[in-house]
């Protein structure tokens, strides 16, 4: 049998860092990373044969757990006509019909292959339909690996973006403007110095890729009404929260409506697929009625819609969303008491079927400077006792946790009595 360890070694010989995405490393966590071989509902299985409690779920797509037989059915039933046609499909029109009835923000909506390409096209679109440059995000926020949107707040506070890796020009990152998260007042001072330049605000809805940090009350109506008043476009980026944290995202979750919505994961069934769609009145500026070119040689494949169509069609069920978010309560709830009985400062900030653990002795985090001040050598060694005692959670302090309808009320126990191990080894 070959070991992760072994396996691991093979990848780097011809793959930066072993891994197709930096995340899957396991960088500063002092160990290689766990080859996976299957999985089935709520666990994943090692190349070793180990069981483990998943709470990562491909990054969000697996609400319903790994290898549902309703998606796994619905691509076998569609794999012999073949993979993909460079054609339209009717399968392509299902989808957007589905899209446009669950989020009804979303009156047109085109479909690409990656939550990148979905918040790219979107500012694309944002800035081709106001014809301005600049763009509002927030630290911390993650909105996938385009050249935009790779920026944090530099030294010039609120007119210069400063690019967070190295190959995104100086020239590009000057457009992007970093404000902090939940800081409504920031915004607000933003706008009234440079708000007739402004495209659009891009936001995570529920900040997910800080470990999780739901929006301040008020923070999201701010965000639209200031948007409202300079007429720039408001993006949601609903790539980790449409389909989760409520059937109809964050913005049914919030009752805040924005001009544009990006999707992703759930919404390709664990398929690459992604969309961004929005007003019909902005949707309109895009190729082919409009000028603001948009295009992808595999985008609306129909294998991924047919996943994508199977699982939302699925996860609609009435109760679907309440029975998950019951069940983060659950967790959240034993951990922080196991935590509180070991004397450990933690505590979980949650939103439908996403969560968060973050070791400190805050009573909330609300933004990128709190989120990164929590103790990440007490995360590193929950996570590495958790992994041990056969728990699989995000290998990073700074990601959300994913809930799904496969876990059962044992998959939480065996977590949890994973957790009451893994606290008294930090303490010991
Ligand atoms: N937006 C958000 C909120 C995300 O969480 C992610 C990825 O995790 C992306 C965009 C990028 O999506 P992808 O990795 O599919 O390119």
């Amino acid at each position: 049998m070959t070991t992760s360890a072994e396996l691991f070694e093979q990848a780097c010989r011809h793959i930066p860092g072993g891994v197709n995405s930096p995340v899957r490393a396991f960088k500063g966590l002092y160990r290689p990373p766990v080859f996976m071989e299957r999985a089935q509902g709520a666990y994943l299985f090692d190349v070793e044969g180990k069981r483990y409690v998943d709470y990562v779920g491909s990054w969000g797509p697996m609400i319903t757990g790994h290898a549902d037989p309703d998606v796994l059915g619905a691509v076998r039933e569609r794999l012999n006509n073949g993979l993909s046609f460079g054609t339209p499909t009717a399968i392509e029109t299902t989808m957007a019909d589905l899209i446009c009835e669950i989020m009804p923000s979303i009156e047109m909506v085109r479909m690409v292959n990656s939550g990148t390409e979905a918040t790219m096209s979107a500012i694309r679109l944002a800035r081709g339909f106001t014809g301005r440059d600049k763009i509002v995000k927030f630290e911390g926020n993650y909105h996938g690996h385009s050249d935009s949107l790779l920026v944090k707040a530099g030294s010039g506070a609120l007119t210069h973006g400063e690019p967070s890796s190295p190959g995104v020009p100086a020239s590009l990152a000057d457009h992007t403007i970093t404000l902090s998260y939940n800081d409504i007042d920031e915004v607000e001072r933003c706008f009234e110095e440079i708000g007739s330049q402004i495209a659009c605000i891009i936001v995570e809805p529920v900040a997910g890729n800080m470990n999780c940090i739901p929006p301040a009350e008020g923070f999201l109506k701010a965000l639209r009404h200031v948007c409202d008043r300079y007429q720039s476009v408001l993006i949601f980026d609903e790539v980790m929260t449409g389909f989760r944290v409520a059937m109809g995202g964050a913005q049914a979750y919030y009752g805040v409506s924005p001009d544009l919505t990006c999707l992703g994961k759930i919404v390709g069934g664990g398929m690459p697929v992604g969309a961004f769609g929005g007003r019909s009145e902005i949707m309109q500026e895009l190729s082919p009625i409009g000028p603001v070119y948009q295009a992808g040689t595999l985008s609306g494949n129909p294998l991924a819609m047919a996943a994508g169509v199977a699982l939302l069609s699925k996860i609609r069920e009435p109760g679907f969303h309440d029975a998950l978010a019951q069940r983060v309560d659950t967790l959240c709830n034993g951990l922080e008491s196991r935590a509180h009985e070991a004397g450990i400062d933690m505590i979980t900030q949650r939103a439908g079927g996403m969560f968060g653990v973050f070791f400190t002795g805050q009573r909330s985090v609300e933004n990128f400077a709190q989120a990164t001040a929590c103790d990440e050598n007490a995360f590193r060694r929950f996570f590495s006792a958790m992994l041990e005692h056969g728990v699989y959670l995000a290998p990073s302090a700074y990601e959300a946790g994913f809930m799904s309808s496969a876990h059962t009320p044992e998959d939480l126990q065996v977590t949890l009595d994973a957790a009451e191990h893994a606290f008294a080894q930090m303490t010991s």
